[in-house]
């Protein structure tokens, strides 16, 4: 079998779903498993509905609310002049009505808990799953039945034993050549069945876990751009297709920003070690990438991304001089305020450390200054060169160097996989250095330290 996951911008309208329709359909030999995100910018209005009740604003609320279902109903009422089936009419006044109740209620408590927040996020991609499958006449799962997640709402854990065993007895009797099977990505529930979310963009992570707990062959993710390019083409419209990934590139990419794949998407695939490709809509039969534990690519610069806006931490002790515990005990206070560092540079006695912009740093900062200074600086960006020989290419960090010449690097960290070179300078920097370095890097690229090929 295969997994085909299609996202927001591929769902947008009815002409959409008709060509996602279209797809399915030339690949039903193979069992396809459909995977679907909700139809583009519900996911955002709904986070908006949910927060404008949050606010008190029901008003706002229930027009984000009419205004979405109508959106629906539209799309519905489009691929099926004659009127909709009543399965899936009956599901568009269910949704609509359970959506009306939680923003009713978040607005009355003026409350928005994680858990609220999950079930009026899980209403989009259960909306666009119901129309595709009424359109395609697949049979339609509930996610919530297969994906089991720990409770940690917003950014649920899959537990994979227990979704792996679920899969295979509610979806796998349903698969078969000739039929396809349509669900939610995204979305997933506690084993006391509250709904759950994998995160923004989670639906490529749900394609990848279905893919691994039912064998898939390939996992397509198919989306706006001709697979992943070697930097975001809304930021440099030179960007070319990428033909061939290895799963640690793709991983570090996604990792560093590349949007294109949700970064917890390639684990299950490496552990399965099946191949994930990802596919446009627009022009399915043009070029894609594949991504493979097989490549080696002999790239020593293959793509470009950026994460921001991310805080810079300098933090700064005199403790710090020759004792062997003080990273140890730094980094104690980060795990004990439950806060992610991304990069880091140490000197003798400073360390900066990179973190998420939104981090709540209050209670960091004040277990910090009990042995050490800090400085802030926000609104870096974090700038990832990534590629398989990078270090082993000469020449690589002078051309990078010589391409920012113009712009301040306020950090650099070379990973210690050795496959990716980052950069820190101000969010405003980082379009300009995005460009600078595509330039000077992927248009006319270096001589690759050795030949490509497969293992
Ligand atoms: P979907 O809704 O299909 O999941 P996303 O918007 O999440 O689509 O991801 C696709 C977008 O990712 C592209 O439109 C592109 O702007 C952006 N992107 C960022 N980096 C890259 C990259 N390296 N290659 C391709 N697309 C990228
Ligand atoms: N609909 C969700 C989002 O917009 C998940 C996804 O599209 O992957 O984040
Ligand atoms: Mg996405």
């Amino acid at each position: 079998m295969i997994v085909m996951k299609f996202g927001g911008s591929s769902v947008a309208d009815a002409a959409c779903m008709r060509e996602v329709a279209a797809l399915v359909a030339e690949a039903l030999p193979q069992t396809p498993l459909v995977v679907l995100s909700a139809t583009a910018r519900t996911t955002d209005t709904l986070f908006q509905a949910a927060r404008s009740a949050e606010d008190g604003d029901l008003g706002t609320a229930m027009e984000l609310h009419r205004g979405l279902m109508a959106r629906h109903r539209g799309i519905a009422e489009d691929l099926f002049p004659d009127g909709l089936p009543e399965v899936l009419d009956n599901a568009l006044v269910e949704l609509s009505g359970e959506l009306d109740l939680l923003l009713r209620g978040v607005a009355l408590l003026r409350e928005l808990s994680p858990r609220s927040m999950d079930a009026i996020a899980s209403i989009g991609e259960r909306l666009s799953t119901r129309i595709l499958a009424a359109h395609m006449g697949a049979d339609w799962v509930d996610a919530r039945t297969v994906v089991r997640t720990d409770a940690t709402h917003g950014s649920a854990v899959p537990v994979f034993k227990e979704l792996t065993a679920l899969a295979g007895t509610i979806l796998a009797p349903l698969l078969g050549p000739g039929r396809a099977v349509v669900t939610q990505g995204y979305i997933g529930a506690t084993a006391k069945g509250f709904t759950t979310t994998l995160g923004r963009g989670g639906s490529d992570f749900s394609a990848a876990l279905y893919g691994a707990a039912l064998g898939a062959t390939d996992i397509q993710i198919w989306t706006d751009v001709e697979g992943v390019l070697t930097c975001d083409p809304r930021v440099v419209p030179e960007a070319q297709p990428i033909a061939e990934l290895s799963f640690a590139e793709a991983a570090e990419l996604a990792a560093f920003g590349a949007k294109v794949l949700h970064p917890a998407t390639i684990q299950p695939a490496v552990e399965k070690g099946i191949p994930v490709t990802v596919r446009s809509t627009r022009r399915p039969h043009g070029r894609f990438t594949t991504i493979t534990g097989e490549v080696i690519t002999g790239r020593s610069i293959t793509a470009l991304a950026q994460r921001g806006p991310v805080t810079v931490l300098t933090v700064t002790s005199a403790h710090m001089l020759n004792q062997s515990g003080f990273l140890a005990s730094l980094f104690q206070v980060f795990a004990r305020n439950k806060i992610s560092v991304d990069l880091i540079a140490t000197a003798e006695v400073s360390v900066s450390l990179t973190v998420d912009a939104g981090a709540p740093l209050d209670a960091l900062l004040e277990d910090l200054a009990a042995f050490a200074t800090v400085g802030i600086a926000r609104d870096r960006a974090i700038v990832a060169i990534v590629g398989e020989r990078l270090k082993l290419t000469p020449g690589v960090t002078g051309r990078c160097f010589g391409a920012l010449r113009d712009i301040n690097i306020e950090m650099i960290s070379m990973g210690a996989n050795e496959i990716n070179l980052s950069f820190v300078v101000k969010q405003d920097d980082a379009r300009p250095a995005l460009r600078a370095l595509h330039g000077a890097l992927l248009e006319s690229p270096m001589v690759a330290g050795a030949e490509g090929g497969r293992r």
